[in-house]
Formats: structure tokens, C-alpha cells, sequence
């Protein structure tokens, strides 16, 4: 059983990566991406996930150089955007994105999106960096299992992560058996649904059942489904409740309660039809 906040999976070239993550999408650089992590680090959060098209790298790198947690204690991803692929300046963006960090490497870098006609080039692009050793993981985001089978192909190496949109009503169970199978670990975006999940009525009878909360019970379904999560809040009351996951366990039946609201119902873009 994941049973703290400490807990990581171990991903398949060997690095650890801590189970939950706080994750920075929509959050302002500077002082409020500032705040939020600074906060969030205070509460025991030891992985952070940023990205180039977020724009707050900057604030996150700055954040973390002013904690007293030594950078080898922290995971940190960023990933390079669509135009960067497209224009083919992997390599430049993942300096540049390095450059606003501030930081000698990052624990793992994702292709965002599975850029039609560029993500294969990405992948060998990520393959060079990663041999450089400045990202000690390199992953996707946003494949489905034709991209991933595209990329196994002719590759050498074969992604650590697949981050994809995960939560009740998005479960995709055969992407994730296809994952399992390779040792890719699914991580999940969008782990709340972008906060919609908790008024779901099904989430909020199991929350009085367990004297949670229910934010706290979709994110243990994540962890229970083995699925590194990653949930966002620029609140302290909140990044702190989304921490108190690792003190009680869903039954099997109530896993499967969840499960069942599966509708394959998504909040954010189609990988196969995104147009950005
Ligand atoms: P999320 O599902 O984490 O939802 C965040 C929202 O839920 C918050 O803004 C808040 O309104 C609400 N919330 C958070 N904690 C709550 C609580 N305890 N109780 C009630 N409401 C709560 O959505 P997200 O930010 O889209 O996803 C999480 C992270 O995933 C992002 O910050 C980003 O790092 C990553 N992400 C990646 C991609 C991708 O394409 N790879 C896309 C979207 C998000």
C-alpha cells in the first residue's frame, strides 16, 4: 500500500519518482507560483510538474533555488510545447526551458502533446537529451496507444511516463494495460477534473463513508490504480488536503464504484483531434 507522501514508483530506466506531485498549470509566474509551491514544499509535496506553454518555469526554478530542500530532493518536470516541435528546436527549447529554471537538469521531460507528423523526430531529439544526462527520465503526454506504439517502433528508449487526462469519468483502461505492459507509469492530469469531480454525488457518499473529503477520495483511486498524480491549488487549505491521501485505503468494491462512472468523458482536448 502507498502509504506516505514520500512513497515513489520506481520507473523502468531505475529513477524514483514520488507518487504525488503538485502540478502548476494556470498558476501566475512569480509571486503566486511562488507562494503556491513554496507552500506546498512546506507540506511535504516533493515533485512539481511545469511546463514550457505554462509559462511560470521561471517562478517554479526561483522557488525552489529559495527552499531549504536540496534540488536532488525534489522532481521536477517541464516539457517542450507543440511550436517548439514543429519548428524542430527540441533541443533549443529544452536548454531554454533549463535557462529560465535555473537548474543543471530536470528529473524528467515530456513531448506535451503528440504532435502529428513531429513527435516520432521529437522522440529521438528526447533520446539525445536524455543520454546527455541533463533530464533523468524523458516521457509523453497525451498518447494514446497508437502514438505510443508509433514511438516503440523504432526507438531505442522507451518512455518512463505517459501523463494523459485520468480521473473517474476518463479511466481509458486499455491505454492503461497497454502501459503497464511496457513499464511506462501513467501519470494523471486533470486528477479532479478541474475541480468538477467533487460535487459528483457517487464521490461525495463515499467521502462521508471514509470521513474524507472528496478531492482526498478520487486522488487514493489514482494511487490505488497505481497512477502518479498530480493535482493543482493555489490554495494552502487545499494543496494541504490533497496530502492527506496516504492514511486509509479504498476497498476493492468502492474502487470499483468509481471505476464505474467511467464515460470516457474528457475535460481537456482529444490527442487525436487537438488543433493547437
Ligand atoms: P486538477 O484536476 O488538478 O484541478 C485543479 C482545480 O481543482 C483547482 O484549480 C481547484 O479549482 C480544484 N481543487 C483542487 N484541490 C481541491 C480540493 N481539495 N477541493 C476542491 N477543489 C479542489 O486540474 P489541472 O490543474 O488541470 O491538472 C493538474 C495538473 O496536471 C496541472 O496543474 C498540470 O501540471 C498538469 N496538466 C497537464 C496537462 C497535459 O497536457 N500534460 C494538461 C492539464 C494539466
Amino acid at each position: 500500500m502507498i502509504s506516505s507522501i514520500k512513497d515513489c514508483t520506481l520507473l523502468n530506466n531505475g529513477l524514483k519518482m514520488p507518487w504525488l506531485g503538485f502540478g502548476v498549470y494556470q498558476i501566475n509566474d512569480g509571486p503566486e507560483v511562488e507562494r503556491a509551491i513554496r507552500y506546498a514544499l512546506e507540506v511535504g509535496y516533493r515533485s512539481i510538474d511545469t511546463a514550457t506553454v505554462y509559462g511560470n518555469e521561471r517562478g517554479v526554478g526561483k522557488a525552489i533555488r529559495e527552499s531549504d530542500i536540496l534540488r536532488e530532493d525534489i522532481f521536477l518536470t517541464t516539457k517542450v510545447w507543440n511550436d517548439d516541435q514543429r519548428g524542430k528546436r527540441t533541443w533549443a527549447a529544452f536548454e531554454e526551458s533549463l535557462k529560465r529554471l535555473e537548474t543543471e537538469y530536470v528529473d524528467l521531460y515530456l513531448i506535451h502533446w503528440p504532435v502529428k507528423g513531429c513527435y516520432q523526430e521529437t522522440w529521438r531529439v528526447m533520446e539525445k537529451i536524455y543520454q546527455g544526462g541533463r533530464a533523468k527520465a524523458i516521457g509523453v503526454s497525451n498518447f494514446l496507444v497508437h502514438h505510443l506504439e508509433d514511438i516503440l517502433r523504432d526507438s531505442q528508449i522507451v518512455p518512463s511516463v505517459n501523463q494523459v487526462e485520468f480521473h473517474p469519468f476518463l479511466v481509458q483502461p486499455e491505454l492503461l494495460i497497454f502501459c503497464q505492459n511496457r513499464k511506462i507509469q501513467v501519470e494523471a492530469w486533470s486528477p479532479l477534473m478541474q475541480g468538477k469531480i467533487v460535487t459528483e454525488q457517487v464521490v461525495q457518499k463515499l467521502a462521508e463513508n471514509y470521513h474524507k473529503t472528496p478531492a482526498q477520495i478520487v486522488l487514493r483511486w489514482n494511487l490505488q490504480h497505481e497512477v502518479v498524480t498530480i493535482p493543482k491549488s493555489t490554495h494552502s487549505n487545499r494543496i494541504a488536503e490533497n496530502t492527506q491521501i496516504f492514511d486509509f485505503e479504498l476497498s476493492q468494491a468502492d474502487m470499483n464504484v468509481l471505476d464505474a462512472l467511467d464515460e470516457g468523458k474528457r475535460v481537456g482536448p482529444d490527442p487525436d483531434s487537438f488543433d493547437f
